[in-house]
């Protein structure tokens, strides 16, 4: 069986068993997310069905974005595009940045991530175009708590991102299941 084949069957026994008083999503226009929140974090398969119910978000409560490193590499990047989305259309009010303990982006390296790519047959003139993008990239995100910080000042400092929005910065450990608290967002960023 095709990986696509095993979704396909997973989703018809879902959709069987869904009972028929199943809480329907609400459809647009409405107020949602109802806590007015958004998260950004790590795309790490550890975290999924993980944090959400680890800091009490259930569904149609927060917008939740995720790349690898929960990184922000520009002004109006992918991550950058999805918060404004968030903000504006979507009416969050509150920005939840979450790092993790042991985190796999954390531990890639520009020399191994290019090796691999090289291996796999992609050309040595694709990589030479973000050669500098990717050794910067994964610097920034090798230590997931500085990481934390200066991805919240990063947003903090974007002026597309409206000035009275908290930004949190957290860091979540993928094996426990607990919060620490590195940026409060209520507080002025020294
Ligand atoms: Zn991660």
């Amino acid at each position: 069986m095709t990986v696509l084949d095993q979704i396909l069957q997973a989703n018809r026994q879902f959709v069987a068993r869904l009972p028929t008083d199943f809480p329907r999503a609400i459809p647009k226009p409405s107020k949602l997310p109802r806590r007015e929140l958004a998260v950004f974090t790590c795309m790490d398969t550890r975290l999924v069905e993980f944090l959400e119910p680890a800091v009490g978000i259930r569904r149609e409560d927060a917008v939740v974005i995720k790349n690898a490193g929960n990184s922000v590499t520009g002004p109006f990047e992918a991550s950058i595009r999805s918060l404004i989305l968030a903000v504006f259309e979507l009416g969050v009010k509150e920005i939840l940045v979450i790092g993790h303990e042991d985190c796999g982006a954390a531990c890639t390296t520009p020399d191994g991530l290019t090796a691999k790519m090289l291996a796999r047959g992609i050309s040595p003139d694709a990589i030479k175009m973000i050669e500098g993008k990717l050794s910067a990239w994964l610097a920034n995100i090798k230590n997931p708590e500085i990481n934390v910080i200066q991805v919240v000042a990063r947003i903090r400092a974007n002026p597309l991102i409206p000035a009275e929005i908290p930004i949190h910065g957290l860091i979540f450990d993928p094996h426990g299941g607990k919060i620490r608290v590195i940026v409060d967002g209520y507080q002025p960023i020294p």
